[in-house]
Order: structure tokens, then C-alpha cells, then sequence
């Protein structure tokens, strides 16, 4: 669910399907997956970089580790690789050599390659990241993920989709081509990543001059399900890999420091909250079902009040574990008085914080940011009416950070690089031109 981190992308190897503006206006609400792919638990080179309990105890069942072992095995594999970070299996020094080399014969801890890194003069950090293939007409879907440091925290926002099934018209992501589902282990491999860049390991540092918490915290201390796709549509791999990643013995993130943001998926988002526990969040942008259809089309299948309905049925609501309303700030279209005072009626009674997002525009977009002076008095009065409103500072502008625009930019890039060595020009020659853009 892309907010103000969404992230763009298409494999241009895969089958894909394209949304024109003739598609939206049709109403055109969702596309569909193209290709679902599991999580490589077999032999052959593998990574076992993201996988889960059962994927692990499969792997290892599959090169002979007799069953009684499995369990005990799991939890040596489970430290090395979610506790310490291990990026070779001969650091395992509590795992026989034998197994070792078996380990290492079918299987790696290879992380799916960082493409491009990109650090913002406020801290914040871009990787462009590219999976593995998942076939020989795949050369690897590559996503966005984005780091944001605060004084006392760290944010890490993933994706869960390569694209995005639905189509909101303010969201560059909703203007991509789908790909498809990430697996459980994809979503993980983002936060091992994340870690393994910044230092967020034992015994690791983070590079120089790098911005972390500093005040003893976890370098990645929270994760939003904001990037790009709408969790709720690839809930079983999103649950499994929030498992993962909240698991004591390993990485040990809360589940109250996990927050999944939907589109409104009302179905899904009791089993959110049954099966995967964490915070809640909702990117509503709109007040009345008119302009919430055209915002955010889910809002046809679901409307307005079914989705708040659910979300007053959210499991574990209470004060302490508030829903975050996400609204974007577009400028004459949702940001009168009237639309704050609407927002106050409408979540009455629900423990909700309202978060306000100035809208960071994209090219070929149709909506412009809301002035300073109107998100102020819009926050006013959503302030006043009892509920937190902060208004979300733009990070990264200067790298992009928002709406898929690195991956456009990247692709430009490389599609000028193309034509460039046509012409038999060299690449400095490109980056200079991206640059100059
Ligand atoms: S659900 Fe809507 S806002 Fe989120 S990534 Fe998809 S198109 Fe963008």
C-alpha cells in the first residue's frame, strides 16, 4: 500500500499489463497477478535467506538431515542467519563440517542483489533492489525499499508486490504494470538488506557517517508495509514473513512496531489482525465514496462505511493500539474545512491517529500539493477535535524517495543508456544527462 513511500516498478521480462488512463476512467479497479511464485526451498542453490521455520526444516529434510535433528538444526540455522547476520555457512561454528559443506553444496545466504543505493542529505536511504530469478525468461524483479532514520528510531518502509493490483490516481505505483506477489522470503530479504547496508547486526558498524538512532535503539526499529502493492492482497506471504521478522530468536522486531497499511481490503483485515497482530493502517484520502472511488477505485468494491466498520472490528483495538487514517494533501480536492470536520464525524469512536501527507507530485500526475497554510488549518481542526495529526515531513525528496520515482528514473536511465551505445556514446555521458534533469 503505497503512501507517501510508494515504489515503482515493472519486469519488463514478464508478462505485464499496462494501465492507461482510458483503463481508469473505465473504472478500472484491479489487475492481477501475473505469476505466483514460491519461495525456493529446494536444492540446487537456493537461498535460504528469508525463509521460514517449516521452509527451513524442508530445506534441510531434502539434503538428508535426519529428522530427529530437524528441529535443533532449524535453531542453529535460524540464529546465524536472523540473529548474527551470517552471510557464509562456514561461520556456523556450532554446525558440523559435514553439514557445512552439504549446506553449502545446495544451498547459499545470498541477498538479492543491491542495484543502486542512494543516501539523502536528511539520512534517509534508497536501495533499488533486484530478486532472484524465478525463471529463464525472468532476470529478476527489482523493487524499491527506503530507510528512514530518526533520532530514536528507524523506519524501514517494504513492498509486498512488484507493482500494484490497484490503480489509485494519485499513486505512480497505481500507474505501473503488475509484475507479481513477492514471497514470504522477498518481503524478509528487504529488512536483511536494510541491515546488512547500515550495519544493524552484532559486531557490525554502520558506514561511515551513516544517520542511525542514537539512542541505543535498533538501527531498523520499526517496519511499514508502505511500499509499493496492497499487502492485503498478498496476505499469506505477508503474515508469513511478518512471523519472520518478529520471531525472538532471530530479528525481533514487536508486531507493535510492525504496521501494515491497506487500501481498504475489508475482507482481509480481520485475519490482519487475528493472524499477524500488528498495527493497522488505512490510506482512506477521502471522505465521501465520490472522490474516495476516484482516489483510491477499491472503494467501489468497498465502501466508506464498510471500511470503517471494519476497522472498528479490528482485533485488539484499543487506545493503546490505535488505526492510523493516512490522508494525502491534495491541493482543491480533499483539503477544505469541510473534508477535516467530515474526517473528525466519520471516526468517531475509533482510537485513531490521522496522519497527513503532503502529496509529493509525480510526473504525468493531475494533482498538486494542498498550500502550507491549508494542511495547517486542515490539522487544526483535526487536532482539535482530540485526535493526533501530524503532518509527515517529506523525506528523501532529494533522492526520490516517494512514488516510484527512482525506478522510472532508473529505467529512463537505461533506456537512454541503450540508445546512447546505438550511437556509440559512452555512459558517463547518460548520468550526466539523468543528472541534469
Ligand atoms: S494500493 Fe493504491 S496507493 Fe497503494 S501502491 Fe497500490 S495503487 Fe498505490
Amino acid at each position: 500500500m503505497a503512501t507517501v513511500l510508494d515504489i515503482a516498478k515493472h519486469n519488463p521480462n514478464a508478462a505485464t499489463l499496462a494501465v492507461s488512463d482510458a483503463a481508469r476512467a473505465a473504472g478500472f479497479i484491479e489487475k492481477k497477478a501475473e505469476l505466483n511464485v514460491v519461495a525456493g526451498a529446494t536444492p540446487g542453490g537456493a537461498s535460504l535467506v528469508g525463509l521460514t521455520r517449516d521452509q527451513l526444516k524442508d530445506s534441510l529434510f531434502a539434503i538428508g538431515v535426519p529428522e530427529r535433528e530437524l528441529k535443533m538444526r532449524v535453531a542453529q540455522l535460524w540464529h546465524w542467519i536472523y540473529f548474527r547476520g551470517a552471510k557464509e555457512f562456514s561461520e556456523m561454528t556450532n554446525v558440523g563440517k559435514e553439514l557445512r559443506a552439504k549446506l553449502a553444496a545446495a544451498y547459499t545466504l545470498a541477498r538479492p542483489q543491491v542495484v543502486s543505493e542512494q543516501v539523502s542529505k536528511d539520512g534517509t536511504r534508497k536501495w533499488l533492489i533486484r530478486m532472484a530469478s524465478t525463471g529463464p525468461l525472468d532476470k529478476g524483479a527489482e523493487i524499491e525499499c527506503v530507510y528512514i532514520p530518526e533520532v530514536d528510531r528507524g523506519t524501514l518502509c517494504v513492498s509486498s508486490q512488484v507493482g500494484c493490483t490497484l490503480t489509485c490516481s494519485f499513486c505512480h505505483t497505481g500507474t505501473q504494470r503488475l509484475v507479481r506477489n513477492l514471497t514470504s522470503a522477498e518481503i524478509v530479504a528487504q529488512l536483511i538488506v536494510a541491515r546488512d547496508s547500515i550495519g544493524d547486526w552484532p559486531h557490525a558498524t554502520p558506514p561511515e557517517g551513516a544517520f542511525v538512532p542514537n539512542d541505543g535503539s535498533r538501527f531498523v526499529s520499526n517496519i511499514v508495509f508502505m511500499g509499493m502493492g496492497e499487502p492485503l492482497y498478498n496476505i499469506d506471504n505477508v503474515i508469513a514473513a511478518i512471523d519472520v521478522m518478529s520471531d525472538g530468536e532471530g530479528l525481533t522486531l514487536s508486531r507493535r512496531r510492525i504496521t501494515v497499511s491497506t487500501s481498504g481490503v475489508v475482507p482481509q483485515m480481520e485475519r490482519l489482525g487475528t493472524e499477524a497482530n500488528t498495527m493497522l493502517a488505512i490510506s482512506l484520502h477521502a471522505v465521501r465514496d465520490e472522490l474516495r472511488d476516484e482516489l483510491v477505485p477499491i472503494n467501489r468494491k468497498y465502501d466508506i462505511k464498510q471500511l470503517l466498520d471494519a476497522c472498528r472490528a479490528y482485533p485488539g483495538l484499543s487506545n493503546a493500539r490505535r488505526i492510523t487514517f493516512e490522508y494525502v494533501m491534495l491541493k482543491g480536492v480533499n483539503d477544505s474545512d469541510a473534508d477535516a470536520r467530515e474526517l473528525v464525524r466519520l471516526l468517531k469512536g475509533i482510537p485513531a491517529k490521522i496522519n497527513l501527507i503532503p502529496f509529493n507530485p509525480w510526473p504525468g500526475s493531475k494533482y498538486e500539493c494542498s498550500d502550507w497554510e491549508r494542511i495547517e488549518r486542515f490539522s487544526e481542526i483535526v487536532f482539535r477535535a482530540g485526535y493526533a495529526s501530524p503532518v509527515r515531513t517529506p523525506r528523501g525528496r532529494d533522492i526520490l524517495a516517494a512514488c516510484g520515482q527512482l525506478k522510472s528514473e532508473t529505467e529512463k536511465l537505461r533506456a537512454r543508456a541503450r540508445m546512447m551505445a546505438e550511437q556509440g556514446i559512452g555512459a558517463e555521458g547518460v548520468y550526466a544527462l539523468g543528472d541534469g534533469e
